[in-house]
């Protein structure tokens, strides 16, 4: 589940609340509506009347716009809480003189629907609640005193209870949420770096590539570039060495491109650069600063008894044509291939090699 969803989910939770409550409340004045008519008074009266059609209408409303977005709850609650408050001072009167007990089963009955759809919603329990208590005290004056507080201060304390350990509870899952959403985006973006030489791996460059290709809509090019003799440097120096020397092969590739350029660390000792938005020209360009850039290193490299030089990389490049990459990559690698056999250090294009082009940038 996404990190986002969470509040969607605290959300869907507030709604049906809002649903049951006004379900409730519209259940409860028609009941009162239906039993009192066999009664001897009608029990149709205006605030059961009200309590029905304002249900009815925001639950018809809800269910016609789930999207809606609107926090209604405590609003619902004081409306509902007033009219049924009303109704309380409105049944009392014609009760009073048969039915002592009125004003408790009143209070009972109110205080079911908060509990059961309000239980962790404090505000508009007590927005509810509220009108319908001072009512009830009010009208009592003092005869059941006791028995009203205990009615009233029972649910409060269980929904005030219940109400904070709810928001600790929300606070502690979105905290948890959000820890996990950190930890998931740092493992994503570490499968997507090679921890030697800190470029982009495989994985980076296809999730990169997909941006490069819809934000740019100039030409691109693929680099290949492979070490020189690179087997030979690890058996001279070893193979920690041969790490060292990877590392600042990748820093000076990284220096000598511009920021919008991707490089990756294809394979083993093997590079690939995709230069972004650019044309032939300052394509070669930036190939041949990166062949001059790992050149000046000056890495010592002692090929064998008789020869010693420096580290260097050979390079092919090749436009990407039609976003097809893995073209692109055969091109270039065919371009390396004779950058390697015309003797290493070299820069080749896949365009030249076509055409037999005798031209090469190579320093020996
Ligand atoms: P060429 O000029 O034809 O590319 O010769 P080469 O020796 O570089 O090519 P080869 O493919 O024969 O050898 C590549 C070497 O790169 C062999 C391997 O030990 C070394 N290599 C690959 N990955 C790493 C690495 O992560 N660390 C070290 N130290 N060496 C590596
Ligand atoms: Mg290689
Ligand atoms: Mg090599």
């Amino acid at each position: 589940m996404k990190f986002e969803s969470y509040d969607g989910l605290l959300f869907r939770r507030y709604r049906l609340s809002l649903m049951l409550f006004l379900f409730l409340n519209t259940a409860s004045a028609i009941f009162s509506m239906i039993i009192n008519t066999s009664a001897d008074s009608s029990g149709v009266n205006l605030p059961l009347l009200s309590l029905a059609t304002f249900g009815l209408t925001l639950i018809t409303w809800l269910l016609l716009r789930p999207k809606w977005h609107m926090r209604l709850l405590n609003i619902a609650a004081l409306v509902t809480g007033l009219l049924w408050s009303w109704q309380i001072v409105v049944k009392y009167e014609t009760h009073i003189y048969f039915d002592q007990s009125v004003l408790i089963v009143s209070i009972i009955s109110l205080f079911l629907i908060s509990t059961i759809a309000l239980n962790d919603q404090l505000l508009a329990f007590l927005l509810h609640a509220a009108p319908s208590g001072i009512t009830v005290l009010w009208l009592d004056d003092g005869r059941n005193l006791a028995g009203i507080l205990f009615t009233l201060a029972l649910p409060l304390i269980g929904i005030s209870l219940h109400h904070f350990m709810s928001r600790r509870q929300d606070a502690f899952t979105r905290e948890l949420m959000q820890h996990l959403h950190r930890e998931k985006e740092t493992y994503s973006d570490l499968s997507m770096l090679d921890p030697l030489t800190g470029l982009y791996n495989r994985r980076g460059l296809e999730n990169r590539m997909e941006h490069i290709l819809t934000a740019y809509s100039g030409s691109h090019y693929v680099l290949l570039l492979d070490i020189d003799h690179f087997k030979a440097y690890n058996d001279n120096y070893g193979h920690a060495m041969g790490d060292q020397a990877l590392a600042r092969v990748s820093v000076a590739i990284r220096d000598a491109v511009r920021s919008r350029d991707i490089v990756v660390r294809y394979g083993g000792e093997e590079f690939l650069v995709l230069l972004t938005n650019v044309n032939p020209e300052i394509a070669r360009k930036l190939a041949e600063r990166i062949r001059q850039s790992v050149l000046a290193l000056e890495i010592p490299h002692l090929f064998n008894d008789k020869v010693a030089t420096h580290v260097t990389v050979s390079a092919g490049f090749a436009p990407l044509e039609n976003n097809h990459f893995s073209d692109a990559v055969a091109n270039a690698d065919r371009a390396l291939y004779v950058a390697k056999n015309r003797g290493r250090n070299t820069l080749l294009s896949a365009e030249e090699i076509n055409n037999k082009h005798p031209f090469s940038t190579q320093q020996a």
